[in-house]
C-alpha cells in the first residue's frame, strides 16, 4: 500500500513518528494565533504575523493540497549537563537539526515521487507559514501540552515537527489526538519567568528561549537571576513533564551527536566574530550571533 510505503521509508530515514491529515482549513488555531498576536504575545518575532492567511489554508502554499503528512524526530540524548554553567537546550546540543532534516525530508519526497509521479509537495521544517504543531496534532502524533509543545504518548516531546503539504489524496487519514495533560500544572508551576500566562499559553516576551535566541534586545533587569543558568534557550517545561520522565528514550539517529552541552560564560565573552563562526559552525547557536550570545552570558553574570 502506498501509506505503507511512505511509513516505512520514513522510519528508515530516522523519523519515529509519522501520520496524515487531509486538507482543511486551520480556522480554529488561526483565531487562537491572532489572540496571541493580539495580546503582543509574539515579542520580536514579526514574522508571525506575517503570512497568517497561508498558515490557515496550505493551499495558498501549494494550490492542489489535499493532505497533510506531519513527522517527529527523536533528538533525545540521554545524558545531563556537564555543569550547571551556561546551559544550552537540548535541541541545539549538536549540528543544526535543519540541515539533518531537510536532507531526510529531500530523500523521502524523492522517493514518493517514484512511487508516484504526480505526488507534488511543499517540505517544511520549522521554517515557513505553516502551522506545524496543528498540524501534528491533526495528524496524530501527539497533543499540544500546556507548554505548547506536542507530547506523544511514546517518545514525549523531544522530538522535531516537519510537514509536507501534498496534492496526493489518501484513503485514509489519522484522527487528531487526544489531550492527555489532565490537571497536571508541572510546566506552568515550574517555569522561572512565569512565561506559561495561562494553560497552552506562552508569553514570549517571558519566555528564556525567545529572550536568548530570538530576542534581539537587552534582556530586562526584572528576569536577573531568573533564568537557571540557561545561556541559550530553556528546556525546564519539557524537562518537568512527566511524559518525557516516563516516556523520553535515547534518538537512534547517530547525527544529534553532542557538541555543545554547556558553554563558559568566560570563554563566551572572550570570543570574537572569528572564533565564534568557526566555534558554532553548523550549530543552531550561530542563530544568536556573537552578540546575542555575549549579551546572554552577560545577563548570567549580572545575578553574581
Ligand atoms: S521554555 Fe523555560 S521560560 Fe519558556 S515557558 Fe518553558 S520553562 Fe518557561
Ligand atoms: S507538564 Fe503537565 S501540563 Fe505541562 S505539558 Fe506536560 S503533561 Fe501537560
Amino acid at each position: 500500500m502506498f501509506k505503507n510505503k511512505i511509513i516505512s521509508k520514513a522510519k528508515e530515514l530516522g523519523f519515529d513518528l509519522i501520520g496524515f491529515s487531509d486538507y482543511q482549513h486551520l480556522n480554529e488555531e488561526t483565531s487562537k494565533l491572532k489572540e496571541w498576536l493580539n495580546k503582543g504575545y509574539q515579542a520580536g518575532m514579526s514574522y508571525m504575523e506575517r503570512n497568517v492567511e497561508k498558515r490557515e489554508d496550505v493551499s495558498l502554499i501549494l494550490d492542489e493540497a489535499k493532505s497533510v503528512i506531519s513527522l517527529g524526530m527523536n533528538y533525545y540524548i540521554d545524558e545531563d549537563f556537564e555543569s550547571k554553567e551556561g546551559k544550552v537546550s537540548r535541541y541545539a546540543w549538536g549540528k543544526d537539526y535543519h540541515l539533518i532534516i531537510w536532507e531526510k525530508l529531500d530523500i523521502l519526497v524523492d522517493y514518493i515521487k517514484t512511487l508516484d509521479n504526480t505526488f507534488e509537495a511543499k517540505s517544511y521544517v520549522d521554517t515557513g507559514p505553516v502551522m506545524d504543531r496543528a498540524w501534528a496534532v491533526k495528524s496524530g502524533l501527539g497533543w499540544q501540552g500546556k507548554n505548547s509543545n506536542v507530547i506523544s504518548k511514546e517518545i514525549g516531546s523531544w522530538f522535531f515537527i516537519s510537514t509536507i503539504i501534498t496534492n496526493y489524496e489518501f484513503t485514509e487519514y489519522n484522527i487528531p489526538h487526544n489531550d492527555f495533560c489532565g490537571t497536571c500544572t508541572a510546566c506552568i508551576d515550574s517555569c522561572p519567568t512565569s512565561a506559561i500566562v495561562e494553560d497552552y499559553v506562552v508569553d514570549s516576551n517571558k519566555c528564556i528561549s525567545y529572550l536568548t535566541i530570538e530576542n534581539k534586545n537587552k534582556i530586562p533587569d526584572k528576569f536577573i537571576g531568573k533564568f537557571e543558568n540557561w545561556i541559550f534557550g530553556c528546556d525546564i517545561c519539557q524537562d518537568v513533564c512527566p511524559w518525557n520522565i516516563k516516556f523520553a528514550k535515547q534518538t537512534d539517529c547517530k547525527e544529534f551527536e553532542v557538541i555543545h552541552k554547556n558553554l563558559s560564560v568566560s570563554e563566551v565573552l572572550e570570543l570574537n566574530k572569528e572564533s565564534f563562526k568557526k566555534k558554532f559552525k553548523n550549530s543552531p547557536i550561530e542563530r544568536t550571533k556573537l552578540k546575542g550570545i555575549q549579551r546572554n552570558a552577560e545577563f548570567l553574570m549580572k545575578r553574581n
